[in-house]
C-alpha cells in the first residue's frame, strides 16, 4: 500500500478487511479487552505491543486511523490524541523534561504559543522562540546545550507562512535534535514533511482531515528516521522506571520514540481519542485529497478577487505569485490550501463591519470547515496576546483569516461582493 498514490490511501490505508468482515471499519466501542488467563493478561502488560489492555493507550477503530494517517505522511506509526492541542504538547513532553529547552517559530497557531510560552514554562521546559524566515545562522545561534528539539508549522495558521522544512530540519539534524512540524493545514494530501527532512509530525485533525466540523482530535506521526541515540535523549535511550527499566531505542528500535509517547506518556496523561471520533475521522479522510484539491481551486479564485477589491488593503495567501512565500509554497506545497487572511481598510472596525454583513460564510471559532468560515484572530483565537505578540505572529489587528469552503466559487463570490458593499 506504502507506494499507492495519497488518494487510494484515503480511502483503503489502515484497514483491509478478510474474507467476511466488514467492510467499513467498525466502531469498537469498549474501553477493555478480554484474555483467557492471567498468564495472557500479564504478558500484554510485559510487551503492550502485543495486543490491548484498555482504550486509554489503545482501541482498534482509532489504530485503523492511526495506522492510515501514518501511511499518508510516509511514517513508520502514529499515535492520535483527543486534540491538537494535546498532539502539540505530547510531541515535545516526550523529549523535554524541567531544565531542557526547545525552538519553535513564532508564527504557529495561538493555542500553540501558549502552550508553549506559558504552560510548558511553568513546567521548567523553555522555548526559544525564533522568526520563521530566520537565517541558518540565526537559527544555530538559538540553540543551548538543552535544546532538545525544533518546532515549526509547515503552513501557519493565521500567518500563512511557509516554513523551509530543508533548511530548518538541516539546523536541527547539526545539533543532533528532531524537527517536529505541524502540518494541520497543509495535510499530507498537500505536503509530506517527511519527505524533506521532518521527523515528528503533528496534526490537529480537527481541521482539514476531519474537515467536516465533527469532531476535536490530534495525531503524532513519527518518521522512524531520527536516530536518538545520536543526541541526548535519556528519557528514550536510558531505563524508564515507570515501565519494568524499560529502554525504549533498544527494545523498540525504530519505533522508540512514538512507543514511549504511547506508553508512558498516554497512559499518564490520558488523551486518547473516543473511538467514535476516530470513525468519524476516518470518513473525513476518506475524502480529503479530493477535497483538498478543490478547496485550493476556490481558495485561489476567492484571494484574486479580493487582490482586485478596492476594499481590501493586502491579502495573503501563499498560492498568489507575489506572495513572500509563493516560492517555497511552490517547493513544498501541492496547493496553497484553503484559508486566505486579508486586511480590510478601515483596520478593526471595517473588518468587524465586513464579516458581520456575509450571510454565506459563516462568523465561527473554526478554521479549514466543508463550508465557508471567517474569524477574527485578534478578538478570537489570538485575544490573550498583547499587540507586540499579534505582529510577531504576523497578526494584523484589522486581519480577517477566510476559511474557503466547498460551495460553488460564484456563490462565494456573490457572498463577498455584497458584504464588501457594506463596508
Ligand atoms: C487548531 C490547531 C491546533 C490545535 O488543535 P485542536 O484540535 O483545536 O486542539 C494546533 N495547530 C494548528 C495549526 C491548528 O490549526
Amino acid at each position: 500500500m506504502n507506494n499507492k498514490h495519497i488518494d487510494t490511501q484515503c480511502l483503503h490505508a489502515g484497514y483491509t478487511p478478510k474474507n467476511g468482515d466488514p467492510r467499513v471499519v467498525p466502531i469498537y466501542q469498549s474501553t477493555t479487552y478480554v484474555y483467557d488467563s492471567t498468564e495472557a493478561v500479564g504478558a500484554v502488560f510485559d510487551d503492550p505491543t502485543l495486543s490491548l489492555i484498555y482504550s486509554r493507550f489503545a482501541n482498534p477503530t482509532v489504530m485503523a486511523v492511526e495506522a492510515k494517517i501514518a501511511e499518508m505522511e510516509g511514517g513508520i506509526a502514529a499515535m492520535c490524541t483527543s486534540s491538537g492541542q494535546a498532539a502539540s504538547m505530547l510531541s515535545i513532553l516526550n523529549l523535554c523534561s524541567c531544565g531542557d529547552s526547545f525552538i519553535s517559530t513564532a508564527q504557529i497557531y495561538g493555542g500553540t504559543i501558549n502552550l508553549f510560552a506559558f504552560t510548558l514554562k511553568k513546567l521548567g521546559i523553555e522555548c526559544i522562540f525564533v522568526d520563521n524566515d530566520a537565517s541558518e545562522d540565526e537559527l544555530h545561534a538559538a540553540f543551548k546545550p538543552n535544546t532538545k528539539a525544533v518546532f515549526g508549522e509547515t503552513l501557519a495558521n493565521p500567518a500563512l507562512t511557509v516554513l523551509d522544512i530543508e533548511k530548518f530540519a538541516r539546523v536541527a539534524h547539526a545539533h543532533n535534535v528532531p524537527l517536529i512540524v505541524d502540518s494541520t493545514f497543509a495535510t499530507p494530501a498537500l505536503c509530506r514533511p517527511i519527505d524533506f527532512g521532518a521527523d515528528i509530525i503533528v496534526h490537529s485533525t480537527s481541521k482539514y482531515m476531519d474537515g467536516h466540523a465533527l469532531q476535536v482530535g490530534g495525531v503524532i506521526v513519527d518518521s522512524g528516521k531520527f536516530d536518538w541515540k545520536s543526541g541526548d535523549f535519556p528519557g528514550l535511550t536510558e531505563p524508564d522506571e515507570s515501565y519494568h527499566g524499560i529502554i525504549y531505542t533498544e527494545t523498540y528500535g525504530k519505533l522508540a520514540y512514538i512507543l514511549k509517547a504511547r506508553m508512558q506518556l498516554m497512559r499518564d496523561f490520558g488523551v486518547y481519542p473516543a473511538a467514535h471520533s476516530a470513525f468519524l475521522l476516518n470518513l473525513g479522510l476518506e475524502t480529503l485529497a479530493l477535497r483538498m484539491r478543490q478547496y485550493c481551486g476556490n481558495a485561489l479564485m476567492v484571494a484574486e478577487y479580493f487582490e482586485k477589491s478596492d476594499k481590501i488593503e493586502s491579502v495573503n495567501y501563499p498560492g498568489l505569485k507575489n506572495n513572500k512565500y509563493y516560492e517555497l509554497a511552490q517547493k513544498y506545497l501541492k496547493g496553497a490550501s484553503g484559508v486566505i487572511s486579508i486586511t480590510v481598510k478601515g483596520g478593526r472596525e471595517s473588518a468587524v463591519r465586513f464579516m458581520d454583513a456575509l450571510e454565506l460564510a459563516s462568523n465561527e471559532v473554526h478554521v479549514a470547515d466543508i463550508r465557508t468560515c471567517v474569524l477574527h484572530p485578534a478578538s478570537a483565537t489570538h485575544r490573550q496576546l498583547t499587540d507586540e505578540q499579534l505582529i510577531a505572529a504576523g497578526i494584523n489587528p484589522g486581519m480577517v483569516r477566510f476559511s474557503v469552503g466547498l460551495e460553488h466559487a460564484d456563490d462565494i463570490l456573490a457572498d463577498i461582493e455584497q458584504a464588501l458593499a457594506k463596508v
